[in-house]
């Protein structure tokens, strides 16, 4: 049995929701030779859980297995060509403290995604995605162990089968792959990714802007989403609480035509991604509550623990958003964050 495992560890703190429920085992791990010499020791629990930094995580109760907290640290460059750079990063690295690096060294492309809450290990996982941007176009590699047989395994960008806040590291049957580090391609010259129209908006609206730099275009989604997201350590929550929904050109015509201001994204295929947050506040709920947990003030799409909320609360609060949409608009919402 591993010696260096906590027992009854209060996760309270290690999620960002902040339900006070605890791990019958816990594990950190600093380096992944620790990694491997926990494996077999670690591939005996029934129920393992890899924990980042919590910001996509709700444990709901709690969790009778072992959380592997992973705390891993290193940036490296790898090797460079005139065009672009190759940078392996630990899974434990913190995501904005890597973007930072990236525009300090200047290596570009991931500025839109500045202050995604969350590890580099979990970045994968989920294909983070923000301002018109998703890190899928930047990862070459991610590298991961498999917990069962101990073995090194690199899947390329195209085996991690990347999608709208998806992958196959959330498919139940890939739970044995640990990521350790992932490597990223990114670009030597700076051009600026303005897609999305607030990001672009917001940059022309300002006289002062002369030149648009890297540090400038992370400065700018700094400052917007400081204005519409809840502070986590100052509020409890997990960001977007439901996907967007992605609807084919037929079901978006029909709600379209009823709802003509609901706001949409065309998508290359054909499908349309429509706004959760928009649907949600149409029906009034911003600032609604059930007991402690709440939808957020200015956010409609963000569900907040004002302090003291339970799990039970959250899932009543979800129960009546998902039922309101269901019947104004005929949409099923889904849940974004993992329910543990
Ligand atoms: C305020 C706020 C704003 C947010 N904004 C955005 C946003 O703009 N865009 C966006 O895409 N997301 C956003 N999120 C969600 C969240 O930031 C991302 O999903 C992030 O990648 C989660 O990282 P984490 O380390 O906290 O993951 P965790 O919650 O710890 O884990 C998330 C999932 O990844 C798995 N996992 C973690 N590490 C590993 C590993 N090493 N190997 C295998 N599996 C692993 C976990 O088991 C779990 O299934 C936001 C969250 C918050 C709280």
């Amino acid at each position: 049995m591993i010696n260096s495992y906590e027992y009854n560890k209060p996760l309270c703190s290690l999620h960002t929701m902040h339900f006070p429920v605890k791990a019958d085992y816990y594990i950190q791990i600093k380096d992944k030779k620790e990694l491997i010499e926990h494996l077999s020791e670690i591939s005996e629990f029934e129920k393992i859980y890899y924990l980042g930094e919590g910001s996509n995580t709700i444990f709901l109760k709690d969790f009778s297995g072992l959380v592997v907290h992973l705390k891993t640290k290193g940036i490296q460059l790898i090797s460079e060509n005139k065009k672009e750079v190759k940078v392996e990063v630990e899974a434990g690295e913190n995501w904005h403290d890597f973007v930072k690096t990236c525009i300090q060294n200047q290596w570009f492309g991931l500025e839109n995604l500045t202050l995604i809450p969350g590890s580099v290990g979990a970045a994968p996982v989920q294909n983070i995605g923000a301002y018109g941007v998703e890190v899928k176009d930047f990862i070459e590699l991610v590298q991961c162990i498999d917990i069962n047989t101990g073995k090194l395994i690199e899947l390329t960008n195209e085996e991690c089968l990347f999608r709208y806040r998806n992958s196959i590291f959330k498919q139940q049957e890939n739970k044995h792959l640990i990521i350790t580090s992932v490597i990223f391609r990114l670009n030597k010259q700076f051009i600026p990714n303005l897609s999305y129209q607030e990001l672009a908006n917001f940059i022309q609206d300002d006289e002062n802007i002369t030149s648009i730099t890297a540090e400038l275009v992370s400065d700018c989604v700094r400052q917007l989403r400081q204005k519409k997201l809840p502070d986590p350590k100052v509020l409890g929550n997990s960001g977007s609480f439901f996907h967007n929904p992605i609807l084919n050109q037929n079901d978006w015509q029909i709600l379209k035509n009823r709802f003509k201001d609901i706001p949409s994204y065309k998508l290359e295929d054909y499908h349309y991604k429509v706004a959760a947050g928009w649907m949600i506040d149409q029906l009034g709920l911003k600032g609604f509550r059930v007991g402690d947990m709440g939808v957020h003030d200015w956010q409609a799409l963000v569900l907040v623990n004002h302090g003291k909320g339970m799990p039970n609360e959250l899932l009543k609060l979800i129960a009546i958003i998902k039922d309101a949409v269901c019947n104004q608009f005929n949409i099923a919402l889904t849940v974004e964050p993992n329910l543990v």
